[in-house]
């Protein structure tokens, strides 16, 4: 039986190279190849005119081009698209389209399911099946570019990484997406208009300061009282806010880019003046501002939106202590694109 044939986006621009020097071709053969994957953004061998047909049968030979599927397309009344995209092995994730005035956002996954455990997320419902490759990453954000421009009339402007999945639980690859994104060999787009938004894991809060990048950071918040928070986000037991406190002023001392925090607040869980005080004060310890996220229903109602005193109280105390604070409206809740909505339901 035939070993099974190799994603080819899975190589280095270098490891293509050495493929094309090893069959006794010029290595200038992996950089026009290499186009063709990323920047050209080629389904199949056959679409890379510019080499010769014993070349690309050898391609077809070798290596597999593994691209994902549209599987279904929704449309929101307010212009929201959600994709649900099946990948190789048939397993579904989901992406979100965002439009506004001024921009068009991409909210894109990092992996099938979630290994965490937030209450109030529909995502976390999934059992955390795998890893998304880096191409996979990738080929969402292309999705999304190109129905920008057919729905919209222009290119994708920004990206999140608040789809399904804990994207610094998938660091490597997500890095490696990135890289893929922002480079002149892919999209070009820059990292200022991307942001990676994580629940907090410490370790890798560090390790993305250490390795210098050049996104921006948010933290899935919610609570800044560690008993409130690890009923809410039970993985909060094992990285208390202490531990995420300290990883933060380490990502400010060595970026100089303030943080984002994304905020639901709920009633009866984080609704209170000593919720508020307790979130300023986190506030300070390295420079931020505040999302609050409107909560979009996943349940029977266990957890509610709070009401507009007690997000009013949040605004009015964050504001005069000189916290930025945004109230942002939920989109595409119609077609369960929202945040937190996010489980390959159909
Ligand atoms: N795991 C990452 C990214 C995915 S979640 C993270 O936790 O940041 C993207 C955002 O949606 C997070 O801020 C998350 O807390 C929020 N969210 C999850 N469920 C939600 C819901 N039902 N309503 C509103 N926001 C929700």
């Amino acid at each position: 039986m035939q070993a099974k044939k190799k994603d080819i986006r899975a190589l280095t621009k270098e490891q293509l190279r050495d493929f094309f020097v090893g069959n006794g071709d010029k290595a200038f053969r992996g950089n026009q190849v290499y186009e063709w994957l990323w920047s050209k953004g080629a389904h199949s061998f056959e679409d890379m005119t510019n080499v010769s047909k014993e070349t690309r049968q050898m391609l077809q030979d070798n290596f597999v081009i593994n691209h994902i599927k549209v599987d279904q397309m929704q449309r929101s009344s307010d212009g929201t698209i959600k994709n649900a995209v099946r990948l190789h092995d048939d397993l579904i994730v989901e992406s979100v389209l965002i439009p506004t005035a001024t921009r068009t956002t991409a909210c894109v996954s990092s992996q099938v399911g979630c290994s965490l455990d937030c209450k109030f997320c529909a995502t976390a419902r999934l059992k955390r099946m795998r890893n998304l490759n880096p191409d996979e990453i990738y080929d969402q954000v292309v999705v999304i570019d190109n129905e920008s421009r057919l729905y919209h009339g222009r290119p994708l402007s920004n990206i999140v990484f608040m789809g399904m999945g804990e994207p610094l639980m998938n660091y490597n690859n997500v890095l490696k997406a990135i890289e893929k994104i922002t480079s002149p060999e892919g999209l070009g787009m820059s990292p200022r208009r991307i942001v990676v938004s994580t629940s907090g894991v410490p370790k890798m809060i560090k390790k993305l300061a250490d390795d210098e990048v050049k996104f921006k950071l948010a933290v899935s918040l919610h609570s800044a009282i560690d008993e409130v928070r690890s009923t809410i986000m039970p993985f909060n037991e094992h990285f208390p806010l202490t531990d995420l406190r300290e990883a933060l002023e380490y990502w400010y001392a060595k970026t100089r880019r303030p943080i984002t925090y994304e905020y639901v607040v709920w009633k009866d869980i984080n609704d209170k003046r000593k919720d508020v005080d307790a979130l300023v004060r986190f506030c300070k310890f390295a420079p931020s501002k505040v999302n609050l996220i409107e909560y979009n229903p996943i349940d029977d109602g266990e957890f509610q939106q709070a009401s507009n005193e007690a997000i009013d109280m949040y605004t009015d105390i964050l504001e005069r202590n000189g916290i930025t604070v945004t109230v942002r409206r939920s989109r595409g809740k119609d077609i369960d694109a929202a945040c937190g909505q996010l489980a390959n339901k159909k």
